[in-house]
């Protein structure tokens, strides 16, 4: 058994590779929606003073419930949307990927399927198959907005049990209006009880407010937020959800215990404190995100608007080729295989001039 074709793994998983976007070393990473600014040295001192009194109990396992870190995120949700969310109604895990993986285990599993709209984040796709779970795509509107009445007719015929509505969307940096969340809820529940996930993950981002009030009345919606982009605080690994609190008691079911650590829970813990800091660059990656859009627009690219930290540009012959051309550029974007189309992560602003540079370099000279 020299490698894992030779061994006897599930069948589902034959054949396919991990996720996950290359990383190379090259001056200007642009490929995996990270934050680009390091943290503040006040809040470093403050994790190592936080980090350093868990670190006395380090004996004892961590506070299986994470109630303090919970009711931080509760306070930070309620602030900045104006709806109140109760800590009940929030669970925290390591990463959004952790909480996706833990409602999949709760809500869908063998025999179960959930739906998303594709283009979209592709982990939506692989922590279904690798829970059990079937995987079923519905379709875009040619500008990637999602057509709600095609919607209908897909969740109608397929019946899924889960369904995704990834706001902004990742790759294509779309938000999904109000107004069609709530039709696709209600048509979701029309055909059998469907856990709705709202993924936020880059909601603050956004030129529209969150869709977080939507939980008002509706007990199977959940929205999914994260740590690792508006926070800037990827390797923290810290996602969590807002839902009705029985929503929060069935991922009850599938957590391991004690699966978020106490340096994680006291780390978290920091980076709440030093909230409006680190939301303070949220303003100014906006600002860059939507330089960009005029940049490429201006030259002559197609560019999907964006809501998000990261823009979706094209169209492309041979997009290998221009992906290759940007880095030989050193500047690494992502090709996420949405045909003819590559996406950019906001960075600095001398990163997002050094990206420019190389787009104008790469594409070819008008004839
Ligand atoms: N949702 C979306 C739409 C994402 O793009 C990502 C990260 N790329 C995640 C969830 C997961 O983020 P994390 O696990 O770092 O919270």
């Amino acid at each position: 058994m020299r490698n894992i074709d030779d061994l006897p793994i599930r069948d589902e998983l034959k054949g396919k590779s991990p996720y996950g976007a290359p990383q190379l070393h090259v001056p200007v990473l642009l490929n995996t929606n990270e934050n680009p600014y390091s943290l503040p040295d006040a809040l470093v001192a403050r994790i190592a003073e936080r980090v350093a009194e868990a670190a006395r109990d380090l004996n004892r396992y961590p506070d299986r419930d994470a109630i303090e870190l919970r009711t931080a995120l509760a306070g930070y949700l309620s602030a900045s949307t104006g709806h109140a969310v109760s800590t009940e109604q929030v669970w925290a895990a390591n990463g959004s990927n952790e909480i996706i993986q833990q409602l999949l285990q709760t809500f869908g599993g063998p025999g179960r399927t959930a739906l998303g709209f594709a283009p979209t984040y592709q982990m939506h796709d692989l922590i279904s198959r690798g829970t059990g779970t079937g995987w079923i795509e519905g379709p875009r509107n040619p500008d990637f907005t999602i057509d709600v009445v095609s919607a209908e007719a897909v969740l109608a015929a397929d019946r899924p049990d889960v369904l995704f509505v990834c706001s902004p969307n990742n790759p294509t940096g779309t938000a999904v209006a109000r107004e069609t969340v709530e039709r696709l809820y209600d048509a979701a529940q029309a055909v059998k009880p469907t856990l709705v996930i709202v993924d936020e993950a880059y909601v603050e981002f956004s030129h529209q407010p969150s869709l977080l009030p939507l939980l008002e009345g509706r007990p199977l919606l959940v929205v999914t937020r994260t740590m690792s982009k508006a926070f800037g605080a990827a390797g923290l690994r810290l996602g969590y959800l807002a839902a009705a609190p029985a929503v929060v008691d069935a991922v009850q079911l599938v957590r391991l215990p004690y699966h978020l650590s106490a340096v994680t829970q006291a780390t978290a813990l920091a980076a709440l404190e030093f909230t409006d800091v680190l939301l303070g660059y949220v303003d100014r990656l906006k600002a860059e995100r939507d330089r960009i859009v005029t940049e490429l627009r201006a030259l002559g690219l197609e560019v999907t608007d964006s809501d998000a930290n990261f823009v979706q540009f094209g169209r492309f012959e041979d997009t290998h080729a221009v992906w290759q051309a940007i880095l030989d550029q050193g500047v690494l974007v992502r090709d996420n295989g949405v045909p003819g189309r590559l996406r950019v992560t906001a960075g600095t602003p001398a990163e997002n001039d050094a990206f420019l540079d190389a787009v104008r370099f790469a594409l070819p000279s008008p004839a």
